[in-house]
């Protein structure tokens, strides 16, 4: 019986015999799913799809887009918030 981490058939198996002839299973790791804006719900392709480790051997700066809200909002909709926060800015100073 393998470890109860090891029973979800989500895991991906492959069949080993070890150097001593014994028949062993390896299991694979699970992957990551891509990092999404968190408004419309597209895929940031910048983010590299890593777990912990892995990611922390990435340098800072790949990690994430290097601007304000970088790796939450995709640049298109960025762009839209700040103008909707900046025209309602004005229209405060105007009143
Ligand atoms: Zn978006």
């Amino acid at each position: 019986m393998p470890a109860p981490r090891y029973r979800s058939r989500s895991k991906k198996r492959k069949h080993v015999t070890t150097p001593g002839k014994i028949a062993k299973i390896h299991y694979k790791k699970h992957g990551t799913s891509y990092k999404k804006c968190a408004s419309c719900g597209n895929i940031i392709k910048t983010i590299p799809r890593l777990r912990g480790p892995n990611m922390h051997k990435v340098s800072k700066s790949k990690r994430r887009p290097n601007r304000m809200y970088g790796g939450y909002y995709c640049p298109s909709c960025l762009s839209k918030r700040i103008k909707t926060v900046v025209r309602k800015s004005l229209e405060i100073i105007e009143e």
